[in-house]
């Protein structure tokens, strides 16, 4: 369908009383989101009519797919490296500005993620992540080292479980793609599957303003096996992006029409 004419943020096309109108989509690189950005045939929020204060590098397209409001917003590249700007906090940003300008019933962060194949992780699987926490914050003085770890669980979805065949795994995130021993012994504690470097750093926002969100995570590289974990993810960036890709369009797909209690 084609977006709107313009960037203003109309009501919902035509949906039914207390159904989901606004989908804000949260992704950390540009090559994951681009294929997302063609198949919702979405477009990009010019910058003089941009949402973000001047000077933020963050990037939003938009458009009015079935009877959904979507906007996928990005942290954008950095302004000295010119790289994608991963990590929590951009992704905090970007996501606070975004929840504050765009009032979204729904958040969905989507993304790649390391996997743990003791945990019953497989490169290409699409997990939805049940709980999220942090790894490397630790702050060891009585609950400020909890506080660190931040663990939190995600909203509920369990009809997108039973309906899409996701893998239900616990997500922990923290600001490096490599693993450090001390790492290692905090996503062990955290009982994690998967491991990002957005995911909890966009619960925290979501979770201050009560906006549900849901984490879908593809896995590109496999954290205990015997491939380098920066070569293995950019051998699969390609090919898990479609796998990603396909994921979040059945749950677009899945979400039109639906209230937020038929999740
Ligand atoms: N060199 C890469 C950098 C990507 S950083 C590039 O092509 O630009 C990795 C991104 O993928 C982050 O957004 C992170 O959330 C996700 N990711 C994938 N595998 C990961 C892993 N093993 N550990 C942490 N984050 C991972």
């Amino acid at each position: 369908m084609a977006p709107p004419p313009s960037s203003e943020q109309p009501d919902a096309a035509a949906p039914g009383a207390g159904a989901i109108s606004r989908v804000l989509i949260v992704m950390a690189m540009e090559k994951e989101a681009m294929p997302l950005v063609n198949k919702f045939k979405l477009v990009e929020a010019p910058a003089r009519e941009s949402i973000f204060p001047k000077g933020a590098p963050w990037t939003r397209f938009y458009g009015i797919y079935k009877d959904l409001h979507l906007d996928l917003v990005m942290p954008g590249k950095d302004a000295v490296f010119g790289v994608d700007s991963v990590g929590t906090v951009s992704a905090a940003l970007v996501t606070y500005a975004s929840i504050q300008a765009l009032k979204p019933d729904l958040i969905i962060n989507a993304g790649t993620a390391g996997g743990f194949k003791a945990k019953g992780a497989s490169v290409k699987d699409v997990f939805l992540a049940s709980d999220v926490a942090f790894h490397d914050r630790r702050i060891p003085i009585p609950v400020f080292d909890m506080y660190g770890i931040g663990a939190r669980k995600t909203f509920a979805a369990p009809n997108i479980l039973n309906e899409l065949n996701f893998k239900l795994g616990k997500l922990s995130t923290g600001d490096s793609l490599d693993m450090s021993p001390q790492d290692e012994e905090a996503i062990l504690s955290n009982d994690a599957t998967i491991k990002d470097m957005e995911g909890a750093a966009v619960a925290y926002v979501a979770d201050m303003f009560s906006t549900p969100a849901i984490f879908v995570k593809a896995v590109t590289d496999i954290v205990d096996g015997d491939k380098p974990t920066a070569e293995e993810f950019l051998n699969n960036l390609i090919s898990v992006t479609a796998a990603l890709d396909v994921a979040v369009t059945k749950l677009v797909d899945f979400i039109c029409g639906k209230r937020i209690s038929d999740l």
